[in-house]
């Protein structure tokens, strides 16, 4: 394949068919460009395969045993047996999964990428092994994603990551999630709504480190309340097995018997063994490929998009980046992921949706600020009298009057965030806000009434 115009045997390999990999990919070679990719797991990877949408569909299936209790307050006779079959769940959820796993490969083929199944490992700054077979190309794009990291404790081989959580071969009945960061929140809301024990066990004394303080306290009230064991301010010394299950020990001397214990201890990127080495690749201190804005590595022909680059670990966020990639690179016009007022959303039950600063933060930035906050029981439980209740909070730089912050817990949050987020972005006033008529009845009204 190579020649005098085609040195390399291609333009672009990417390694890692993940959100960043497949998009870069896809888009340079309607740039034109001859690409390569390879993946050594699922085409589709973390988000598809194992991380955003079988987790979603797990957070639907777990809302049905509170729904369907509500029902009744709405008239629905529900006494019949009410039961819920994990295998069902896990057959359908994989049977989505090899649907859009389906859809990833046409997707790369229909684009004229090759793909190379097999790990990959870099040899030197342009040439690649995969499976056996050494692969040259102009440009090197790691797209390899993070992994799950574990305590190293005595044990830990005992428990479980979200990685395996998707695939248990049934659901345990006693549950320990060690964490309190996205995923340990998100699968204790699902594990508990499917009906497990579920504790979470956490070295701090309030979940969701990072978020505006008045959100994370609220969900942990709200979990507490649901009757999720809250175990703070302590960590995890050993795992061990036992006749009926497994006992976790903590660093306060407790311990705490379960079925299962799953560590959502953060994720390290995915750069051992790569052979980042042989290029002269820099990393940083946790393992991530260093890059500049244009997600350049020190090496000039090779870049790193997505969690390997440990810089927003956000599927959309890695898609931009590999976007951007593809249009610097192949396009002629040169790209920026943007990393600011990036709206998220945490599957949390309830779930929420975040943009811009913290008050902390805003208040940091810029001196004072102003705090707007509203506080409700949502109308839907007015009839169920469930105690749930959704906040919401709108942080407010005085001089400019801008929005530069917005923090919602409650139903239907993160599809609020979306719409709040290009609000954010465009860099709306308060005033604007308040001149905006309100959708009524609905919680989101509540954004533009706030006085
Ligand atoms: P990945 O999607 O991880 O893809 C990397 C690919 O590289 C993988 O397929 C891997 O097998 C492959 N690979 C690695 N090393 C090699 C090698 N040497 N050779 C060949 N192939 C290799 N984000 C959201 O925005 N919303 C969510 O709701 C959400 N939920 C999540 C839930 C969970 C449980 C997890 C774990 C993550 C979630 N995320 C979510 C984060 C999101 O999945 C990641 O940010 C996103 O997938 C990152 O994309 P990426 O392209 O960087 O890497
Ligand atoms: P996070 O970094 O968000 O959270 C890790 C949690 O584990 C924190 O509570 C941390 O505590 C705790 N922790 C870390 N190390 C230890 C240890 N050695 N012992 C005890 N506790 C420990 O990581 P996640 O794994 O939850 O998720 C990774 C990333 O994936 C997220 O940050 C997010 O970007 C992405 N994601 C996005 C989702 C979404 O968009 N809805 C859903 C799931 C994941 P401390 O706070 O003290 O550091």
């Amino acid at each position: 394949m190579t020649n005098n115009a085609h040195p390399f045997d291609y333009d672009l390999f990417v390694i890692g068919a993940g959100s960043g990999g497949v998009r870069a990919a896809r888009i340079s070679a309607g740039h034109g460009a001859r690409v390569a990719i390879a993946e050594e797991y699922r085409v589709g990877g973390t988000c598809v395969i194992r991380g955003c949408v079988p987790k979603k569909l797990l957070s639907y299936a777990s809302h049905y045993g509170e729904d369907i209790a509500d029902a009744a307050a709405y008239g629905w006779n529900v006494t019949g047996p009410v039961t819920f079959d994990w295998p069902t769940l896990i057959a359908a959820k994989d049977k989505e999964i090899d649907r859009l796993n389906g859809l990833y490969l046409k997707g790369l083929e229909g684009a004229g990428v090759t793909l190379l199944e097999g790990r990959a490992r870099l040899v030197d700054a342009h040439t690649v092994e995969v499976a056996g077979q050494s692969v040259t190309a102009a440009h090197i794009l790691i797209a390899t994603g993070a992994t799950p990291e574990v305590p190293d404790i005595p044990g830990a081989d005992l428990a479980i990551t979200s990685n395996e959580a998707f695939h248990l071969p049934a659901l345990p009945k006693r549950v320990v999630v060690v964490g309190a960061g996205y995923i340990a929140v998100e699968f204790a809301g699902i594990f508990h709504g499917l009906g497990s024990h579920t504790t979470i066990v956490h070295r701090r004394g309030q979940l969701l480190r990072g978020f505006d303080d008045d959100i994370a306290r609220h969900l942990g009230d709200e979990y507490a309340r649901k009757g999720i064991a809250l175990h703070f301010n302590a960590s995890p010394t050993a795992i061990d097995k036992v006749a009926g299950g497994l006992v976790l020990h903590l660093s306060d001397g407790t311990s705490i018997e379960a079925d299962a214990v799953m560590f959502a201890t953060g994720r390290r990127p995915n750069t051992k063994g790569l052979g980042l080495e042989n290029a002269g690749v820099v990393l940083g201190q946790k393992g991530e490929v260093k890059v500049d804005l244009y997600s350049r590595s020190n090496v000039p022909n090779i870049y790193a998009v997505g969690d390997v680059t440990d810089r927003m670990a956000l599927t959309p966020v890695a898609i931009k980046e590999g976007h951007a990639f593809a249009d610097t690179v192949f396009g002629g016009r040169p790209g920026l992921a943007d990393h600011n007022d990036v709206p998220t959303a945490v599957f949390s039950q309830p779930a929420i949706g975040t943009v811009g600063l913290t008050e902390a933060q805003a208040a940091a930035r810029f001196g004072t600020v102003d705090i707007y906050e509203a506080g409700f029981r949502p109308m839907k439980h007015t009839l169920t009298g469930r105690a749930t209740r959704t906040y919401m909070k709108l942080i407010v730089e005085p001089r400019s009057d801008r929005v530069v912050g917005a923090h919602l817990i409650g139903d239907d949050t993160p599809e609020i965030i979306q719409a709040l987020g290009i609000a954010v972005k465009m860099g709306a006033t308060k005033a604007q806000f308040d001149r905006t008529v309100a959708v009524h009845p609905t919680a989101a009204e509540e954004l533009v009434l706030m006085r």
